[in-house]
């Protein structure tokens, strides 16, 4: 009988605009090892977003009763709606090898930590803050009360990085691909040489830029 070793569980997070949709994306196109959970909003869907697809998307009352009947392994609130991560689909992949991808911002992340330990926290940030926020702009499905709510929440999110093992820069989209690739055969193999590459501490100076730039941006400047 073959026994399935038992997969990693991965947290990304980042900057809203580090383009981790994308990178989540590609990651489960290209190789079979990942699956990725669908989390539960209580957001309203953007265009071309679909139920099941991107999100559960839920009502308010919905998403209390997936709160009151532990459903979730963990949910925060993000710029005024409810995101949480369902338990079930992240338990029954891990179980059978797979390393499962949860995209979720840094209170959820934490909370993932504490429970199970050993997960992964990546953190995936554009090169610089002016990218950050021309991402954010281009991509052209927030106002700009929304963006500017959520390049604040951007500054608080970046005082969070310490307690992430990696950072990746996503600058192109496919050596992100790459690298995120790199580090989790890495982890698998024990490599703490090729995983050293993308510790937080080798890579916090990007994101004391960013910290900085995000700060004036605040400011007006
Ligand atoms: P968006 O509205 O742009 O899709 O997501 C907003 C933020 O919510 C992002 O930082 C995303 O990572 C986070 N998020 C998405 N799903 C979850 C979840 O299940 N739990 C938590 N804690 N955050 C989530």
């Amino acid at each position: 009988m073959k026994m399935n070793k038992r997969g990693l569980l991965i947290v990304i997070s980042g900057f809203s605009g580090a383009g981790k949709g994308t990178l989540m994306k590609s990651l489960t196109e290209e190789y079979d090892n990942y699956a990725l959970s669908i989390s539960a909003t209580t957001r309203a869907p953007r265009p071309g977003e679909t139920d099941g697809k991107e999100y559960f998307f839920k009502t308010k009352e919905e998403f209390e009763a997936m709160i009151a009947n532990n459903d979730l392994i963990e949910y925060a609130q993000y710029v005024d709606n409810y995101y949480g991560t369902p338990k079930e689909y992240v338990l029954a992949n891990l179980n059978e090898g797979k390393d499962v991808l949860l995209e979720i911002e840094i209170q959820g992340a934490l909370l993932v930590k504490k429970q199970f330990p050993e997960t992964v926290l990546i953190f995936i940030t554009p090169p610089d803050a002016n990218e950050l926020k021309s991402r954010l702009i281009n991509r052209n499905t927030e106002d700009m009360d929304t963006i500017n709510k959520r390049l604040n929440r951007a500054s608080e999110e970046a005082l969070g990085v310490e307690n992430y093992d990696y950072i990746i820069v996503n600058d192109d989209i496919d050596t992100c691909v790459d690298e995120f690739h790199e580090l989790i055969i890495a982890k698998h193999d024990n490599n703490i040489e090729a995983c050293n590459k993308y510790c937080v501490s080798n890579n916090i100076n990007i994101i004391n830029e960013i910290r900085e730039s995000l700060c004036d941006f605040k400011k007006g400047e």
